[in-house]
């Protein structure tokens, strides 16, 4: 069985951080790392101390979603911690950024992974933690959940029925773990063209969440080739265009975290 991550009291490097906040999905592919990285930007854009911890050790995107100049994590000898690397003043933690590593990693070794990273950053005094979870609700979030006092949690699904029931599956772990789920974000829900908006993969599924689980707040986000385009440029679109329509559905969701 994989070894309890952090089995004891919140690791010091934890303790200065007033919120930590997840952001996960059933699935990959949907674009949780998009509205992780995207969220934790718009927080920092709104004066707060922020850092990303990638957990996503099978699929680290943070390393290609932004660009620090010091794409590998320092450590300090001394005191047997890592220095995480900053871009645009976050914070930023990922395997991504860890070196050459394995891709291939059993359940435990990958809880390691995410123990050492996570507990041995020196993130300081923050706002908020972003976490980019790993996709799914088995051992290892779980395990993840369990021990770092997450404050609150941000659901990302696409619009189909599918995804509904995979929701369902997040929203049940996090709320028995009494994290409040505050948001669910349909991304990739419509798009327009010609004039006209298009739903390709349906409608209502969001709402039927909300409404269902008592979800406080959903928000949908579009297909755009700026979303994709920024998150393969290595600066993410609220920074991009600050003023534009996915920085200002970003900044309604970091309202409500
Ligand atoms: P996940 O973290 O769930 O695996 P990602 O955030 O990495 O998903 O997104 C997967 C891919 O889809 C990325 O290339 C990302 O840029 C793209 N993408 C995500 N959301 C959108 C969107 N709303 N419009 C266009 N492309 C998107």
């Amino acid at each position: 069985p994989a070894r309890p991550i952090f089995a004891g009291q919140l690791p010091v490097g934890l303790q200065k951080i007033s919120s930590i906040v997840a952001v996960s999905s059933c699935k990959g592919g949907v674009g949780k790392s998009t509205v992780a990285v995207n969220l934790a930007y718009t927080l920092a854009g709104m004066g707060a101390r922020v850092g990303i911890f990638d957990a996503d050790v099978y699929g680290p995107s943070l390393p290609t979603m932004v660009s620090p100049e010091n794409r590998l994590l320092e450590m300090n000898p001394e005191k047997r911690t890592i220095i995480p690397t900053e871009y645009m003043g976050v914070k930023l933690v990922s395997f991504g950024f860890a070196g050459q590593g394995r891709a291939i990693m059993r359940g435990p070794m990958v809880s390691g992974v995410i123990d050492q990273l996570l507990t041995t950053a020196e993130w300081g005094e923050l706002d908020y933690l972003v976490v980019d979870m790993p996709p799914g609700t088995g051992d290892i979030q779980l395990t993840l959940c369990q021990v770092v006092p997450l404050t609150a949690a941000v659901i990302v699904t696409t619009p189909q029925k599918l995804a509904f029931i995979d929701v369902a599956k997040g929203v049940r772990m996090f709320s028995k773990l009494k994290v409040p789920c505050v948001a669910v974000v349909e991304n990739m829900c419509h798009f327009d063209a010609d004039g006209k908006r298009y739903y390709p993969f349906g409608r209502g599924s969001g709402s039927q969440v909300v409404q269902q689980f008592g979800i406080p707040h959903l928000f949908d986000l579009p297909i755009r080739p700026t979303l994709s385009a920024s998150g393969d440029s290595g600066m993410p679109e609220v920074v991009a265009d600050p003023q534009g329509e996915v920085a200002k559905t970003f900044q309604n969701l970091g309202i409500c975290i």
